[in-house]
């Protein structure tokens, strides 16, 4: 599988993605006096580290073209193969301190072994101790002939005026959407893909800049996806990212699809996603979109400034939970409960009355007819919420919303409402805890397993269906309905 950032990264001076930055460089280095000492400053993914090891190959180049080195020569193929001795590349986040300075300094004052001069890349250079920057400014003042430095950072405003003083700067900027496609463009036809004009659109704004999230990026969708991408398969691969647009979760509010939302969220939170800074993200949106009312940006069309005005609150009272809840995106999926109040799936509030009351009726036969085993466990069923909460939060939020159905041949069978929450008790970590507490309560061994009531599509046919489960444990009950009884084969898998 080819790697894209490595695969085509530029090669060479005029390759790289910033052309005000290929300019500049090959300017200096066409002049008489070349610098020894260079800082490289700009944002994440812009193309220093690149540039460095470009920088490198061109001073090492045995037949350049100008400025351009060959990639041909020993020494072009020696940078390029990353593991000459005469390129040191250290980071300076986890090297510090004035000690890894002093070592670098003894490494770096011996002659080159096989290359004319040797370069020392000092990643997020800003990261050094004031100690570590003293020693370092001593080696800036006296280089060795041999030796050139390459100072990278994405904050320059850390780096002390004395060091400053000493490089020839260069800087780097955030990708417009020009260079990025550049830069896009030569994957694309480099892999033979065909991509949708809008999916390439969509691509270009989710880089925030970056080429190397941009390469990054379509290198993860294009293994998903294939050589064939369309607009829906990169949303689909954003999402895993954390990438659900307060846009989008406007919209997704405004079509009142609260299953929609927390079928979102859980799935993010299966890929890990920072529900914090989902959260500010999304408050960083309405806010912008409250301002709008009163002048302040644009506006745009969506939820009205009332419905504005309580998500921010909602998401504000979020924030407070988070330390609350181990299960990270709990205090999101109250905001969207709260917020579109009882839409769901449970919802009784589009139902006629008339339904409404025949369904608490029947709710409460139910109730009556939970006898023996599974009446038993289901008073019991704080008892296991609590002797799985240790093991693990998020299935006890799941068993929470989960209901003991019936009793059958030493296997209980919960009615679960959500495929993701059936889907995860299923798995087997989780299948495991639930069995454990189930055990710890009842005092033997309990199979389980899930059965999803789909109660969105047919209300009637669910109350039937929970009383058709029930009727294996309690005796009285007549209720005989073939077509459920298809329909719980079906999801008893
Ligand atoms: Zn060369």
């Amino acid at each position: 599988m080819s790697v894209f950032h490595l695969k085509y990264r530029p090669n060479k001076i005029s390759e790289l993605d910033l052309t005000d930055v290929s300019d500049k460089l090959t300017k200096i280095l066409g002049s008489k006096d070349m610098p020894q000492s260079w800082l490289f400053a700009g944002p994440k993914g812009s193309g220093k580290t690149s540039a460095a090891r470009i920088l490198a190959k061109s001073i090492n180049c045995l037949d350049p073209d100008g400025v351009e080195p060959c990639d041909k020569c020993k020494n072009c193929q020696e940078i390029m193969r990353g593991n000459s001795l005469d390129i040191i590349e250290i980071d300076g986040a986890s090297n510090r301190g004035v000690d890894d300075i002093r070592n670098l300094k003894d490494s770096a004052y011996l002659s080159p072994i096989n290359l004319k001069k040797k370069v020392v890349i000092i990643d997020e250079v800003h990261m050094l101790t004031r100690e570590a920057f003293n020693a370092l400014l001593k080696v800036l003042e006296e280089p060795p002939k041999n030796l050139i430095f390459v100072l990278c950072t994405t904050d320059d405003n850390k780096i002390p005026e004395t060091v400053l003083s000493r490089l020839c700067q260069i800087r780097f900027i955030k990708g417009n959407k020009e260079s990025l496609k550049k830069s896009l463009n030569k994957i694309i036809k480099g892999e033979k893909i065909k991509i949708d004009e809008d999916a390439i659109n969509y691509i270009l704004e989710k880089s925030d800049g970056s080429f190397r999230n941009l390469q990054r990026n379509f290198n993860e969708i294009f293994l998903q996806t294939g050589k064939k991408i369309s607009l829906k398969d990169i949303e689909g691969y954003l999402l895993k990212n954390g990438e659900y647009e307060g846009k989008n979760l406007e919209e997704d509010l405004m079509a009142g699809e609260v299953e929609v939302i927390l079928e979102k969220l859980e799935k993010m939170a299966g890929d890990g996603v920072n529900f914090a800074d989902l959260r500010e993200k999304w408050l960083q949106y309405f806010q912008a979109k409250m301002l709008s009312f009163y002048g302040l940006g644009t506006k745009s069309d969506g939820l009205d400034l009332i419905s504005i005005k309580k998500i921010i609150d909602l998401l504000i009272e979020a924030g407070g939970r988070e330390k609350l809840t181990e299960i990270g995106q709990l205090p999101l999926e109250m905001v969207i409960v709260d917020f579109l109040g009882k839409k769901s799936t449970l919802s009784t509030e589009h139902r006629a009355p008339s339904t409404e009351d025949r369904e608490q009726k029947k709710e409460k036969e139910r109730e009556n007819m939970v006898t023996g085993e599974v009446a038993e466990i289901a008073n019991k069923w704080g008892e296991v919420l609590m002797a799985v909460k240790p093991f693990n939060h998020s299935v006890e939020a799941f068993l929470r919303a989960a209901r003991p159905y019936s009793m059958k041949n030493g296997v209980l069978t919960l009615e679960v409402f959500y495929k993701f929450h059936k889907e995860r008790l299923e798995e087997a970590k989780n299948r495991q805890i639930v069995m454990v507490g189930l055990e710890k309560v009842l005092g033997k061994g309990v199979e389980f397993k899930c059965v999803l009531i789909e109660n969105k599509k047919n209300n009637f046919q669910i109350d039937n269906f929970s009383l058709k489960g029930l009727s294996s444990v309690a005796t009285s009950s007549n209720e005989q309905i073939p077509k459920t009884e298809k329909k719980a084969e079906e999801i008893f898998v």
